[in-house]
């Protein structure tokens, strides 16, 4: 399933902008920048709003 957003869930910029990368969570793919990917890393509250449940990431 090809979602229709391929943006970078955070910066919003296309592939056409800058490499992106998929991520697949809860059974939808979504997409990131290599600039972004840092910040599920290391800060995933900032995708609060962005994903789904991303406020129990924390929790893990
Ligand atoms: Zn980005």
């Amino acid at each position: 399933m090809d979602t229709p957003n391929k943006k970078c869930i955070i910066c919003k910029r296309d592939e056409n902008d800058i490499p992106l990368t998929k991520f697949d969570y809860k059974n939808t793919s979504f997409w990131i920048c290599p600039q972004h990917i840092p910040v599920i890393i290391h800060d995933p509250t900032q995708l609060v709003g962005l994903l789904p449940d991303a406020d129990k990431f924390e929790a893990v």
